[in-house]
């Protein structure tokens, strides 16, 4: 069995508070050394699809030229979906539909009846389920992603809800609902852990950005930009390192290949500051 096998959870608009406040099993984790945290400054703009392609390529946006939400076409670099299947590896994704119009095989842009399903795909991405509605229920989504594990036993699987965001959007960042968006959506993830770990996934939560009290992110404060690193595997120092620093979201893309066993991409961060074990 591959021992490198990884389930990265994005959760969208996973502000770096309202996981210090809300995500306590992952907290749980890195306070007892199971698991390590960080604190990751995201890169500018902080909107989605800028986001996604900065955290999947570990380029910038001036690098990657994804410079808005409102530009649909391919990815032209080598993301990890792409470097997964170049290698060999198997990559699926339960994810927004903008991943598939960055790194799939269908004609642009997404369309939900044609491209909900695209399990057999050709593209960079090779068994994806999609959706684009703010309201589609991050434990339907979740559960979309584990279906996937089971039906193709991913060595790269992408699990990214949308319920904090849509809520984060409605209420704002200092809202209830925000707040138990969050709580829900690390509910999730700890009522699969055990599973997860039992069928030897290493695990990476993230956010591609935060979310301001007005209910919008896209600039340059920490409550737009700043979001948790949680990585649990056997690969990496446990602990909360989150005074640590500097770490961005360019260090994702980097991370996700070490642990995968691949090479990075050109382009990528060669440094990185996560304390990974073994090393000197
Ligand atoms: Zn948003």
């Amino acid at each position: 069995m591959n021992k490198n096998k990884v389930i990265f959870v994005l959760v969208d608009a996973l502000g770096y508070d309202v996981a210090t406040r809300h995500f306590g099993f992952l907290e749980h984790l890195a306070e007892s050394g199971q698991g390590a945290k960080y604190r990751l400054r995201g890169e500018l703009p902080s909107l989605s699809r800028p986001m996604y392609e900065t955290l999947l390529t570990g380029l910038p946006v001036w690098r990657h030229g994804i410079t808005d939400n409102a530009v649909c076409r391919r990815s032209r670099f080598p993301s990890l979906f792409r470097l997964t299947r170049e290698a060999g590896l198997v990559n699926a994704v339960a994810g927004w539909g903008w991943l598939l119009e960055l790194y799939g095989d269908r004609p642009l842009p997404f369309d939900l009846s044609r491209d909900r399903l695209c399990l057999e795909g050709s593209g960079d991405i090779m068994h994806g389920l999609f959706y684009v509605a703010d309201e589609y229920p991050d434990s339907h989504l979740y559960a979309d992603g584990d279906s996937l594990r089971r039906l193709y036993h991913p060595d790269f699987l992408m699990i990214h809800p949308m319920g904090v965001d849509n809520c984060g959007h409605k209420y704002g960042a200092l809202s209830k609902e925000y707040a138990a968006a969050a709580g829900d959506s690390c509910a999730q993830i700890a009522q699969r852990f055990a599973a997860w770990r039992q069928d030897g996934y290493q695990l990476v939560v993230t956010g591609d950005h935060g979310m301001d009290a007005l209910g919008r992110h896209e600039g340059n404060e920490p409550i737009q930009r700043e979001v948790p690193l949680y990585i649990v595997s056997d690969q990496v120092q446990g602990g909360d390192f989150s005074g640590e620093g500097p770490l961005t979201t360019l260090d994702v893309a980097p991370l996700l290949c070490s642990l995968l066993g691949i090479a990075p991409a050109e382009g990528m961060k060669a440094e990185s500051a996560i304390h990974m074990k073994h090393a000197e």
